[in-house]
């Protein structure tokens, strides 16, 4: 029986949605053994360091990679850097089969003056520090300001604000990082402005995440009702069904009464961003409303932009416009690319499957009498490889900590916290 060697690079929602399509194209005469590459100590992807700790239920997704990674022709190999300890060349050497699972972790830029003043940053480093993703740790965040600006109308944008906006004791029960919930205890923001460069009916939100906001308990979320009448006017009498879903939503949140809590997180509609000003850091954001000569500009500390992300490239792979350059996940003769990093940082993270599972189908048409590599192991040069045992060990003991404090989790920072976790 021809049993195929196929790596996967990166261990977030592409990679193991591509597990589990191998696994679901297995047969009598198929079989597949798989090794999942993954550079930090801790794999889930965006499952763990993107995912908005107040969405838990978006995490239970876990449960489906934790299942692929038990079956036995599964083996972790987290704390592996690519390039450095194993390079692609070697792995196509080795495997049948290379998967690029490597998502889209850089920020896009705006490309306008002053955007690397201090106090601006994207939300591709805020998101992953209040994760608790060890590289970001140390991200110097001042939250000593009064208004902050996000910068995009997207679902990141919308966790960005919320994250800033939130009482920040709603926190608490939930598996963001300590060191982000005592920054956030000590924030002076009080008002967090979302600013689109288009109107409400050109949002990218989903409305689910949009209806959400009303249920927010200490936090006001206004939505100037005439912006959202002017977008009704503009989409027309038959919009597109998610265009009418978010426009209901905004609707609803521009009628509702106003409240005097003590945080603000308004929408501002129609502001595409000039320039971000200040001697030595972030004074204020100027911008321009669409469609006009107007500039008007906003007062704030801390500018955060959620403008969506493009994949930081890795040698040995082709890239083009932010992505890895393929046809249909192919990339070249055995190599393949899943995820962000092939169609760019788009959908939820159910979209992985389907398009996971379509080219781990061309992955199996291109199939030729399996190799017989070597074991990657043999290549690895350190002894401080995580494999699911030792994920486990840290899986297990992260929830521990959680369990006396109300947490699901209490998730360890540095990478030799996560290693000593894992009894490494
Ligand atoms: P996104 O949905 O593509 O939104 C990006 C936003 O940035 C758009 O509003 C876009 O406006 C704006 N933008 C782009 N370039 C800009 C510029 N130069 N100046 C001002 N605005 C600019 O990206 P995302 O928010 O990063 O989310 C990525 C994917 O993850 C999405 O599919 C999202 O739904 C998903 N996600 C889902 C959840 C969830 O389900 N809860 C949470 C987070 C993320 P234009 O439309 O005008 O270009």
């Amino acid at each position: 029986m021809p049993q195929y060697k196929v790596a996967i690079v990166g261990a977030g929602p592409a990679g193991y949605f591509a597990a589990l399509a191998l696994n679901n194209l297995q047969s009598d005469d198929l079989k597949f053994s798989i090794d999942m590459i993954e550079r930090l100590p801790t794999p889930w992807g965006l499952v763990r360091s993107g995912v908005a700790p107040d969405h838990p239920k978006i995490k239970t997704v876990a449960k489906v990679f934790e299942k692929v990674a038990n079956e036995p022709n599964f083996r972790l190999f987290a704390n592996v850097e690519l390039g450095s300890d194993v390079t692609i060349e070697q792995l196509e050497e080795m495997y049948d089969a290379v998967v690029i699972a490597t998502g889209t972790a850089l920020g896009k830029r705006l490309g306008i003056p002053g955007e690397d003043l201090p106090g601006s940053m994207s939300a591709a480093a805020f998101v992953p520090w209040y994760n608790a993703h060890p590289d970001f740790k140390d991200e110097e965040i001042d939250l000593s300001c009064e208004t902050a600006v996000v910068i995009g109308a997207g679902n990141v944008a919308m966790d960005v604000a919320r994250m800033l906006a939130l009482e920040p004791s709603e926190l608490d029960p939930t598996d963001t990082a300590d060191h982000a919930i005592d920054a956030f205890k000590k924030s002076a923001v009080r008002t967090v402005i979302i600013s689109a460069r288009r109107g409400p009916e050109n949002a990218a939100f989903t409305s689910p995440e949009l209806r959400e906001l009303p249920k927010l308990e200490h936090t006001n979320v206004i939505i100037d009702k005439a912006d959202v009448e002017a977008a009704i006017k503009r989409a027309g009498e038959s919009p597109e069904k998610d265009v009418k879903s978010n426009l209901d939503a905004m609707l609803l949140i521009a009628e509702q009464e106003p409240t005097n809590h003590e945080r603000t997180m308004k929408f501002q509609f129609l502001a595409t961003p000039k320039e971000i000003k200040g001697s030595d850091r972030v004074e204020e954001v100027v911008f321009q409303k669409t469609g006009s000569d107007e500039v008007f500009s906003i007062k704030c500390g801390l500018v955060i932009t959620a403008i969506g992300y493009e994949a930081a490239s890795l040698e040995g792979l082709p890239y083009e416009k932010g992505k890895v350059l393929n046809t249909d996940g192919r990339v070249r003769k055995n190599l393949y690319v899943v995820g962000w990093a092939k169609r760019g940082p788009s959908g939820v993270i159910g979209t992985n499957k389907s398009d996971a599972a379509d080219v781990m189908k061309l992955l199996v048409e291109d199939l030729k009498a399996p190799k017989n590599g070597a074991d990657v192991a043999t290549i690895i040069a350190h002894n401080k490889i995580v494999t699911q045992m030792h994920w486990q060990a840290i899986n297990e003991a992260e929830i521990a900590a959680g369990e006396p404090v109300g947490k699901p989790r209490r998730k360890a920072v540095t990478r030799e916290e996560l290693l000593k976790l894992g009894r490494l």
